[in-house]
């Protein structure tokens, strides 16, 4: 892919996820300028990932972790962003429903520590879906900008695969 074509097609759950959380982050991920793999939360999310495999399921190259008759779930591991995990919900489930299968979706946070869990409920629509249609309109003018956005440090960095690459 031409590094600057980009189209809704080649949008994902994740650079929605990252569109709202750090534009940066978004541009960088999308153009495959991948950082990601020496990151301890990233390894940590990975053995998430790699625990609940037996359940997920692959629709339209989208992954989930599970389905039920109501509801598309998501687990993760921090809720830190959870506008994020939001909108990264909500392009599921429109995906889902493109295809004719309507969904709630429903986040699952599990702290790590405590073992607790959280549980919040997405739902698809008229408001939801114009949102999340302006967000993917916003992120593909983004990604289709030649250069990275500037880095601004703010608390979300700390946690960031990119962290080192930022501060170089
Ligand atoms: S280190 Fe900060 S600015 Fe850089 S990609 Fe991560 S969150 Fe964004």
């Amino acid at each position: 892919m031409n590094s600057c074509n980009f189209r809704e097609e080649n949008l994902s759950g994740t650079i929605i996820n990252y569109y709202i959380h750090c534009k940066r982050q978004c541009w960088l991920f999308a153009h495959r300028i991948n950082l990601e793999d020496n990151s301890e939360l990233v390894k940590l999310g990975r053995a998430i990932h790699e625990e609940k495999q037996t359940q997920e399921i692959e629709i339209d190259n989208i992954k989930i972790d599970k389905i039920s008759d109501e509801y598309l779930t998501e687990i993760k591991k921090s809720d830190a962003d959870i506008n994020a995990c939001k909108f990264q919900i909500l392009f599921y489930l429109q995906k889902l429903k493109k295809k004719g299968i309507d969904r709630k979706g429903k986040l699952e946070v599990t702290e790590k520590r405590t073992k607790s869990k959280k549980i919040h409920i997405y739902e698809l629509n008229q408001e939801t879906e114009q949102e999340l249609n302006d967000t993917k309109k916003s992120a593909l003018e983004l990604l289709n900008q030649e250069k990275v956005p500037a880095y601004t440090r703010t608390n979300k960095c700390r946690n960031c695969a990119y962290f080192l690459y930022c501060n170089i």
